[in-house]
C-alpha cells in the first residue's frame, strides 16, 4: 500500500485528497489502451491574498531525445516526465521534448492550461505506490482547452474548457459500477499513473471522463477541485453533514480549504483543529467559526467530522467532540495506526465512522456545479511546468498553503 512519509499529521492536511487514491490492481495496467469570482466569504480577504507567483527556477535535468525521424514533420511538447522512480529532493522528474500526444477512438485532446499538484503525485514519483506505466508524464487535476476530438467523440466540442481527473476508466459492468458505485471498481485506471497525465503542454483523456468546467472559472481555480475538491466533497458527503450543522475538519490543506467553503455555503458553523499555525490562520480567514491547534480546545460538539490528516490517534478526540448520532469520515487511503477506542467514551450514542474512497463522476459534476455557484475560490500557489519538482518538494515539506498548481500556459 501507499508509503506514509510525512514526519507529522498535519502535513497531511495539505495533502488530504492525495492519500484517498485508491491503488489500482496491478493487472489494470495490461489492459490501458497506448495512446493514450471571486466571492470570498464573508471576513476573508480577497484573491490578492490568495495567490501568488513563484519565479522559475533554472531548467535542470534538461533532456531533449532525437526528433522521430526526419520525413513527415512531428509537433512536439515539452513535458515533465519520469523515468525512474526516486526521491523528490533528487529532481527525479525531466523535462523532455515528447511528440504530441493523439487522442484515440473516444478520446479528447487537451492544450494544457494548468495542472494541480497532488501528494499522490509524489507517491507516484518516489515509488510510494507499485510502478505502473514507466515513463510516465505524472498529473491528474488537469485543466485545459479541447483542441483535438477522436473518432467518436460527441459531447465535447474544440475550444471548450475541460478537466481531466484521477479516475479515468471504469468497467462499467462489475457490481460496484452496477450499482452506481464506480468509485469502488476493481479494474479502475488512473491518470498520470496507468496514462501520461497533465505535466505536460498536450493531454489525451477519454472524453467519458473528462469535465466540462463550468463558465467564468478560471483555469487555476478549476484545476485543486479535481482532486482535492473531489475527495472533499465525497468526504463531505459521507459526514452526513446536514445544512446548518457543525463541522469539525481535522487537518487543513488544500481538500479541507475547499470543504470549509461548501460547508459555510450550506450555512453550516465550521471547526477547524490543525497542527501549523499558518493553516489556523488561512481557516479563520476563510470563515471557520473556530480554528485552533488542539482539539480539546474545540468550543462544541460537532455534528459531523472528517479527519484529513493520515493520524490515526485524532480518531479518539474526534470521536470524544462529537454530537449523539455524528458521523466520522476518514478521508485518507493510509492512516497511522488506531489507538483503542472506548465503547462508552467513543462510540456509543450512534456514533458513527466511515471511510472515504475515490469518487465518481456523478460526484465530479455536482462539486463543479456547485462549486461555481458559491463560487469556490482555491488559495493556489502557482509554479511554471518546469519547476514541478520544486512544487512537490515544498509539498512534501509542508510549505504549501492551499494547492501547488503548475501553469502550463
Ligand atoms: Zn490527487
Ligand atoms: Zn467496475
Amino acid at each position: 500500500m501507499v508509503g506514509w512519509d510525512v514526519p507529522g499529521w498535519e502535513e497531511g492536511g495539505a495533502a488530504p485528497a492525495d492519500e484517498l487514491h485508491p491503488v489500482p490492481a496491478p493487472s489494470a495496467t495490461a489492459a490501458m489502451p497506448a495512446t493514450s469570482h471571486t466571492r470570498a466569504h464573508d471576513g476573508m480577504p480577497i484573491d490578492m491574498a490568495l495567490s501568488f507567483s513563484r519565479t522559475a527556477v533554472e531548467y535542470s535535468n534538461v533532456s531533449r531525445p532525437q526528433r522521430a525521424n526526419a520525413g513527415a514533420p512531428v509537433a512536439h511538447m515539452d513535458a515533465m516526465v519520469l523515468n525512474e522512480s526516486g526521491p523528490i529532493e533528487r529532481a527525479p522528474l525531466r523535462r523532455e521534448e515528447w511528440p504530441d500526444p493523439q487522442p484515440g477512438p473516444g478520446e479528447v485532446r487537451l492544450r494544457v492550461e494548468c495542472c494541480g499538484v497532488c501528494r499522490t503525485d509524489l507517491h507516484v514519483i518516489e515509488g510510494d505506490l507499485p510502478q505502473h506505466k514507466r515513463p510516465i508524464i505524472p498529473g491528474h487535476q488537469i485543466v485545459g482547452l479541447v483542441d483535438r476530438l477522436g473518432d467518436g467523440c460527441r459531447r465535447l466540442r474544440v475550444g471548450q474548457r475541460v478537466g481531466v481527473a484521477w479516475l479515468r476508466h471504469t468497467c462499467g459492468v462489475c457490481p460496484f459500477c452496477r450499482a452506481g458505485r464506480e468509485n469502488l471498481c476493481e479494474q479502475s485506471l488512473y491518470t498520470g499513473y496507468d496514462a501520461d497525465g497533465g505535466y505536460a503542454q498536450y493531454a489525451v483523456g477519454p472524453e467519458e471522463f473528462v469535465y466540462e468546467i463550468p463558465a467564468g472559472f478560471e483555469a487555476v481555480q478549476a484545476a485543486p477541485l479535481l482532486c482535492a475538491g473531489l475527495i472533499g466533497y465525497r468526504a463531505l458527503r459521507r459526514s452526513n453533514l446536514r445544512p446548518g450543522g457543525r463541522l469539525a475538519l481535522y487537518g487543513f490543506g488544500s481538500s479541507a480549504h475547499i470543504v470549509l467553503q461548501i460547508a459555510l455555503q450550506r450555512g453550516c458553523d465550521v471547526y477547524v483543529v490543525s497542527r501549523a499555525p499558518q493553516h489556523v490562520e488561512l481557516a479563520r480567514a476563510l470563515g471557520a467559526r473556530w480554528a485552533g491547534t488542539d482539539a480539546a480546545d474545540m468550543p462544541v460538539r460537532a455534528d459531523s467530522a472528517i479527519i484529513f490528516a493520515p493520524a490515526g490517534e485524532l480518531i479518539p478526540p474526534a470521536l470524544e467532540h462529537l454530537e449523539k448520532g455524528g458521523t466520522l469520515a476518514l478521508a485518507g487511503i493510509h492512516m497511522s495506526p488506531t489507538p483503542p477506542l472506548d465503547y462508552t467514551r467513543h462510540l456509543f450514542y450512534e456514533r458513527e465512522i466511515r471511510s472515504v474512497t475515490a469518487n465518481t463522476r456523478e460526484d465530479a459534476r455536482e462539486l463543479l456545479a456547485e462549486a461555481a455557484q458559491i463560487p469556490i475560490r482555491a488559495h493556489v500557489v502557482r509554479y511554471g511546468l518546469a519547476d514541478a519538482n520544486q512544487a512537490l518538494l515544498d509539498l512534501k515539506a509542508d510549505r504549501i498553503s492551499g494547492t501547488a498548481v503548475l501553469d502550463v500556459t
